[in-house]
């Protein structure tokens, strides 16, 4: 889950890997930590507790020279956040440096083993266990850094992204990756290395992406090399990235969690462009046409996502069961894994990440593909692990989100569903002409519609100053609008720390209803539908008990006014898609409740952005 950069070039390296930590910082903000060599050969390493900004702290008016260098910052799996467990972790001798992503499953085992060869621990971490292998290794036979890597990731189960650098050798470093991202950055007579291209776009556009079971060896008088763990050459595909840098700033905004909400409008418009004709009202998705007998002859979906991209999962099994008319499961992609799901030809699976590089779900792509199933995947990192594991897909292009509650990648995941619905849909001939137009019309409007949305920032802001103090929330919805209340319930937890839950709003009377009383506010999301009469009264049964309710509605409806304590009035489109119009204010009522809370909005405390271990 961590971030890690490498450099090796002709530049002073530490600038670049402290200004690629800070972009990688959303990945994982415990403890960061730098390891450099300078000319003379002398490896330095310097890391601590705490943020990015800690580290530069700490290492002012150190020795900082050397123009190759690895950085990290740490998201703890195997050991508490604190300067020992930090990375970059030494051998033993001192004499390598290594900092890794991810977990080593079987480090216990090896780490006796080590202990009974002599070797001592300073950290907790699977991660020393690893570069004193490596040192184990290099010594015992008497091979290179390279070799010593080699071998040493052959005894190694479980998940990593390293990068290792030897004293003595300011010329290269050694990365490898299995199931953990990695990149590597090509400049001139430089190269760059980055859990994420995007914390290196400012150097280079050239990417090269290490691929599972393979090694890099990235030295500054050489042209790349990558070798597979059982030492065969791979193949280096370049691949051009284009982003530009204002895409990874706040650009005015006090968090990127409210620039991202705020980006919505146009990213709809990124998101949609050249899918939907806005003459015609058709919906071409290359993903679907390519492989139209596959979706022809699909006899049921599976969606397998985590966390917000579950909940968008959620509204795509209602848009395409009902458009489409084909059966829909949805399923926790960590649960799906180890369940021995039954799989056949005739099924598709959906995967749905915003990074690509969820572990859970790549997991999940790899056994499908493994039963023989078709795999397509819904991603928003470009060339990520999981868009080059499936079959086929659709970026949702809403551009790095880097705040780590999602926002702007639910809003385009549900789009592209939207959009996946109708295609298949109108191919199959199970939307009626009128339908298909209808709501393809409403999408082409939704970057207005989320425009008028916004509007409501203010009266939210008021309104959560109220709502500062609340311990506990219920959302409530129902139809499209039940995995609403559940991502909104999600992103209350996730900022604000407070505890929320999501329900749909009928199951009150089975058990929660018992919670309501004055301290038990409850957001009730009741915008016209088909259920709007029900949801209706379910909000006066709260009432009644003496709930305090705020609920989302269209522009002057008297009924939710009457028994609502505050409306939050959203613009009424079609029903399939009002739960983009209504993630939106839920958005920023948990943005603006954390904030008054004064949490950590863009990287509240536990999480990290992509999930890269189980
Ligand atoms: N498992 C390692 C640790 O706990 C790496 C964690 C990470 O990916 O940041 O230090």
């Amino acid at each position: 889950m961590c971030g890690i950069v490498g450099y090796v070039g002709w530049r002073e390296a530490s600038p670049i890997l402290i200004k690629g930590l800070h972009r990688l910082e959303y990945r994982g903000y415990d403890s960061a930590g730098v390891a450099l060599i300078n000319e003379k050969g002398e490896l330095n390493v310097f890391k601590c507790k705490g943020k990015v900004s800690d580290l530069e702290h700490f290492i002012q008016g150190k020795e900082l020279a050397g123009s190759i260098g690895i950085a990290h910052t740490r998201w703890a799996t195997h050991g508490e956040p604190n300067d020992a467990n930090a990375h970059p972790h030494c051998s033993e001798s001192g004499e390598i440096a290594l900092i890794h992503n991810g977990i080593i499953e079987n480090y216990r085992v090896l780490k006796e083993a080590l202990i009974e060869n002599g070797y001592t621990f300073r950290s907790n971490t699977d991660s020393e266990v690893l570069v004193n292998l490596i040192e184990y290794i290099r010594t015992t036979n008497r091979c290179p850094l390279l070799e010593a890597v080699r071998q040493a990731l052959r005894q190694v189960v479980g998940a990593y992204a390293i990068a290792v650098i030897e004293r003595g050798n300011p010329n290269r470093i050694i990365a490898a990756r299995q199931s953990s991202p990695m990149v590597v950055g090509i400049g001139d007579g430089e190269y760059f290395l980055s859990s994420d291209a995007a914390s290196i776009i400012e150097y280079t556009r050239d990417f090269v992406y290490v691929n599972d079971a393979e090694i890099a060896v990235i030295d500054r008088n050489a042209p790349l090399k990558v070798l597979t763990l059982d030492n065969h050459d791979a193949r280096i595909d370049i691949r051009k990235l284009e982003l530009s840098i204002s895409q990874l700033e706040k650009g005015g905004y006090p968090h990127f969690m409210l620039k991202e909400i705020y980006e919505q409008p146009r990213t709809l418009v990124d998101c949609i462009r050249g899918r939907i004709n806005p003459e015609t009202c058709e919906v071409k998705l290359s993903g679907v046409i390519d492989h139209r007998d596959r979706f022809l002859q699909a006899r049921r979906i599976i969606f397998v996502a985590c966390g917000t991209s579950w909940h968008a999962s959620l509204i795509g099994e209602h848009l395409i069961e009902s458009i489409c008319r084909i059966p829909v499961e949805v399923e926790y992609a960590s649960e799906f894994r180890y369940r021995n799901p039954i799989l056949r030809e005739d099924d598709i699976v959906i995967a749905v990440s915003q990074s690509g590089e969820t572990a859970d779900t790549l997991a999940a792509v790899e056994l499908a593909r493994k039963a023989g199933t078709f795999v397509f995947g819904i991603c928003n990192a470009v060339g990520s692990s999981i868009a080059r594991a499936t079959d086929s897909g659709a970026y949702i292009h809403v551009g790095p989100e880097i705040g780590v509650a999602s926002t702007k990648a639910f809003t385009g995941q549900v789009t592209v569903m939207a959009m996946l619905a109708l295609a298949i849909g109108h191919e199959k001939g199970t939307v009626s002409e009128a339908y298909y137009h209808e709501v393809a019309a409403a999408l082409l409007r939704l970057p207005e519609t989320l425009e008028e949305v916004l509007k409501v920032a203010p009266q939210i802001a008021d309104l959560s100053k109220i709502f500062t103090y609340a311990r506990n929330f219920i959302y409530l919805g129902r139809g499209y609008n039940y995995p609403t209340a559940l991502e909104g319930a999600l992103k209350l937890k996730e900022i604000s720390y407070i505890h929320a839950e999501g329900y749909p709003a009928a199951e009150m009377k089975h058990g929660p209803i018992a919670l309501i009383d004055a301290e038990m506010p409850t957001v009730a999301i009741a915008t016209p539908d088909h259920t709007y009469e029900k949801t209706a009264s379910n909000i006066e049964e709260i009432k009644a008990r003496g709930g305090r309710i705020i609920a989302v509605c269209a522009r002057d409806d008297e009924q939710v006014r009457r028994s609502a304590d505050y409306v939050i009035e959203v613009p009424v489109i079609t029903e399939c898609l009002m739960p983009i119009v209504v993630s939106v204010p839920l958005q920023l009522l948990a943005y603006y409740i954390a904030v008054y809370k004064g949490r950590n909005v863009d990287q509240p405390r536990n999480l990290a952005k992509s999930v890269t271990v189980e």
